[in-house]
């Protein structure tokens, strides 16, 4: 099924016609309206008009999330604030998160695309869909429900959180989608097991599950234990959130990058050199249409490929793979965002605690469990209670839980007890795919 038949089966020439026309566009509102782009087009030598073909983007600068977190709150937005209709911001960061503005052809942009991905993913007006992605300041949970309605289906805006309650309506009101991240999905499946309640016996047929880096293996044993489709969208919310790229139904291989909005390349994360097709690297991405907070050249820091060959299902559309990593250190935790030194700022302000630390993250009943051990000092060990040290563990889950919203465990071990390393030290144990 397609939803704009027109424009995602638009002819490779076509298409790439359109970017250039927006891609030029884009490079002269940039240039006039924010301060940054105007220094960096500076920078590198080359001014709007010398953009004559696609070819030319190699020469233009990239953006950095530094440069939307130095710019914070505001200072990338390139038209007047009285045009933003809506703020997001990204999930789990410090003080300086990173903020995205809609203007009101941008939340109406995002509906459209989000709707090709439902559609992309099996579903029309006449499904209900079950939207379990967090609503609020993350742009999971609203971006998925406009895109819901703009394709005339039924949206349960449920949200995260209640997971017995989730089940109970998913069964009650008969949806046929459901859309929040694969693990969550899997944790539904568990949580219904327990209710008596077999998500394969109900109508629920299509699963759109993204914002978290997911395996086959996993599709597989979503697919088998809840009898539906699973099929996975990408997006981050630098770039607009969900809808920037979707699997179809009919190949399950791959996201389609809706490119009439996003002029995708994949670079050398060393080099900043761009790869050619079919390499793997970081994808960067430009958005041509967005007027809130338009981007060139974003550095996603996400690791994948690009795929150009056609697709069986008709869409002229590149392909994007899996996210096999990242290009820093970022971990996303139940659906948040995470950066090592955010622990690290936080550990370092308490007094009897040695700079070494070490995090693992798990997965337990398909859900991420993040543990941090951290070493005290010799002083702390040698006069604390067993009471004292619970107390202190205690306070610093609440200040890691206060700081970015998520639930650690904290466990203090004795000095010297952590692994030294000679090189850069490894402290970060991501075990989730270990079985
Ligand atoms: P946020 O800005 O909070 O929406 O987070 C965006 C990040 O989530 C992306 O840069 C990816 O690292 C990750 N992400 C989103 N969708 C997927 C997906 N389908 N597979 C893997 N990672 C994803
Ligand atoms: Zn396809």
């Amino acid at each position: 099924m397609m939803f704009d038949i027109d424009k995602e089966m638009l002819p490779r020439d076509e298409l790439e016609a359109l970017q250039l026309k927006r891609l030029q566009n884009l490079c002269e509102r940039l240039y006039a309206n924010v301060p940054y782009y105007r220094q960096a087009f500076d920078e590198c030598g080359v001014k709007p008009g010398d953009v004559r073909s696609l070819k030319d983007l190699a020469r233009l600068p990239f953006t950095e999330k530094q440069h939307l977190r130095s710019g914070y709150p505001f200072g990338m937005f390139a038209v007047p604030r009285e045009t933003i209709v809506r703020l997001h911001a990204s999930s789990g960061t410090t003080g300086r998160a990173t903020v995205v503005g809609y203007t009101k052809r941008d939340v109406h942009n995002w509906g459209e695309l989000m709707a090709r991905c439902l559609c992309a993913a099996g579903l029309g007006p006449a499904d209900f869909i079950h939207n379990a992605y967090g609503y609020g300041l993350f742009t999971g949970g609203l971006g998925v429900h406009y895109g819901v309605e703009h394709l005339g289906a039924t949206v349960i805006p449920m949200s995260g959180g209640s997971s017995k309650r989730q089940v109970q309506l998913m069964r009650d009101f008969g949806a046929t989608g459901i859309t929040c991240t694969p693990s969550y999905a899997m944790y539904l499946h568990e949580v219904g097991m327990d209710e008596g309640i077999d998500i394969r016996d109900l109508p629920l047929r299509v699963g759109v599950f993204g914002a978290e880096p997911w395996t086959e293996e996993m599709r597989q044993e979503i697919e088998t234990k809840l009898g539906i489709d699973a099929l996975n969208i990408y997006g981050l919310s630098e770039v607009m959130g969900p809808g920037v790229a979707q699997e179809c139904l009919e190949a399950k291989c791959g996201m389609h990058i809706f490119e009439d909005h996003f002029l995708p390349e994949i670079i050398d994360p060393a080099t900043g050199r761009p790869l050619p097709p079919g390499e793997t690297g970081e994808l960067v991405i430009t958005t041509l249409t967005k007027e809130g907070i338009p981007l060139l050249r974003y550095r996603t820091r996400d690791i994948t490929t690009l795929d150009y060959t056609p697709c069986i299902c008709g869409r002229t559309h590149v392909r994007m793979g899996r996210i096999i990593g990242r290009s820093d250190d970022m971990l996303i935790i139940r659906g948040v965002n995470v950066y090592p030194q955010q622990i690290e700022a936080i550990l370092v302000q308490e007094e009897g605690i040695a700079p070494h630390y070490e995090i693992e993250v798990s997965r337990l009943e398909n859900l991420d469990h993040m543990e941090v051990r951290v070493e005290i000092t010799e002083g702390m060990f040698a006069s604390d209670e067993v009471r004292v040290m619970l107390e202190y563990e205690r306070r610093l889950q609440k200040a890691i839980k206060d700081f970015l919203n998520i639930t650690v465990k904290v466990r203090l071990v004795q000095p010297r007890s952590l692994q030294r390393s000679e090189g850069k030290a490894q402290r970060v144990f991501d075990r989730r795919n270990e079985s």
